[in-house]
């Protein structure tokens, strides 16, 4: 990658880097809807990512280019506003500019910068936590800077909630920061606090993205977030995450069935990312398997943020030899459904699948095979 990398550099700029870093993106293991209840997640780093290349400019001008968009986006000195339209995208390093002094770092002044990226973008594997970690990376090293990976983390998450104006959890950036090859992230959300523990070599992600998307999907959103926050209250706590199911079912008679369904597929969640640890550790694919399709058959009946199209990716994967389970990945309400396979899954399984899907629906699912890759570094 470094040789592209400055290659591409040297064709949009005419000079050599000076700074490389490459952030991945991530999916969303096991652990739905748990992060705003205070709960934890496992979240996969996935081979497939965002890189950054950067060179000083004595000059104070910032350039942005990337592999993606056409043209170069010029900045002058002191150019603080938000970007429109075409050049949106940049907001993203932008938003990574304004984050660094937030957490008391210096951001170089004048720079010319270029993103490639070999990961679908908006195909919900976060390929925006991706450029906001490798451009923190290259802007941080450009400053004379070497931040610990929380604050990474916490610029990124920053930038993309407060520049960017997207309200996303911790689980993105905190995946690309803290993945790492043939491990998977654990995210305790309240802390927030980052662990990995090890995924075996022999586990192999496939993604299949319906790009479907409810057309209600912020306001059912909003819904489920507020039915889980007044079972918490019904409960006397602050989050879900500091009660339990014997509570639960206490409380049981004086919650609306549709609050206590949302808490218990909550509280059940919780236990299976922690139950999904256990079968980790003792290297039981075949377990894990059985906790991600689990966890898909509660967002389906209890959480109610499946929909057809995720439900039938699920009930045809779990019929095929060499699938350990599957489940939808991200908030559910359209999107994707990751599988977990052995090595004897391929191309062709996956093809079945894609093709009984577009009989059913009139559109094939996009298909990405992902393994575990590294988090956010410099090259
Ligand atoms: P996701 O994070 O699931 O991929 P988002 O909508 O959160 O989807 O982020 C996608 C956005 O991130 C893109 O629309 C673009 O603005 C920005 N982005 C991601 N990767 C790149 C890239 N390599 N070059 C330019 N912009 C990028
Ligand atoms: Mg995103």
């Amino acid at each position: 990658m470094k040789a592209q990398l400055t290659k591409m550099f040297l064709a949009a700029y005419g000079r050599a880097p000076e700074i490389l870093a490459g952030a991945p993106g991530r999916i969303e293991f096991i652990g739905n809807h748990t992060d705003y209840n205070g709960g934890p997640v496992l979240g996969a780093a996935i081979d497939r990512g965002v890189w950054v290349a950067l060179a000083g400019r004595a000059d104070g001008q910032r350039r942005f280019t990337s592999d993606q968009r056409d043209g170069i986006v010029t900045l002058a000195p002191g150019d603080q506003a938000k970007r429109e339209g075409s050049e949106n995208w940049v907001n993203y390093p932008l938003g990574v500019l304004h984050a660094l002094p937030v957490f008391g770092l210096r951001a170089p002044s004048g720079f010319d910068y270029l993103a490639t990226s070999n990961l679908p973008a908006g195909a919900g594997l976060s390929s925006s936590a991706a450029i906001e970690l490798a451009s923190a990376l290259v802007f941080a090293e450009a400053a004379g800077e070497r931040p610990l990976r929380e604050t990474l983390v916490k610029i990124g998450k920053h930038a993309e909630n407060n520049f960017v104006g997207v309200p996303c959890g911790i689980l993105d950036q905190g995946v690309s920061g803290f993945g790492e090859k043939n491990r998977l992230v654990f995210i305790d959300c309240r802390g927030p606090q980052f662990a990995t523990v090890p995924l075996s070599t022999g586990a192999h992600f496939w993604i299949f993205n319906t790009h479907t998307k409810h057309a209600l999907v912020d306001g059912l959103y909003a819904e489920r977030h507020g039915e889980c926050m007044a079972a918490a209250k019904a409960l006397g706590v602050e989050l879900l995450v500091d009660t339990n199911l014997a509570a639960l079912e206490a409380a049981k008679p004086k919650l609306k069935p549709a609050v206590y369904r949302r808490a218990k597929h909550v509280l059940e969640e919780m236990a299976r990312v922690e139950a999904a640890q256990n079968a980790l550790a003792q290297d039981d694919l075949a377990a894990v398997g059985r906790l991600l399709t689990a966890s898909h058959r509660s967002s389906q009946h209890g959480f109610e943020n499946s929909t057809d199209e995720l439900d039938f990716l699920v009930d045809a994967l779990v019929t095929m030899p060499g699938v350990f389970g599957a489940r939808l990945t991200g908030g559910g309400f359209g999107g994707a459904v990751m599988a977990m396979t052995g090595a004897d899954f391929g191309d062709a399984q996956a093809q079945i699948i894609a093709e009984a899907y577009g009989k059913k629906f009139g559109t094939r699912p996009d298909i990405l095979h992902a393994l575990t890759g590294d988090g956010a570094r410099l090259l």
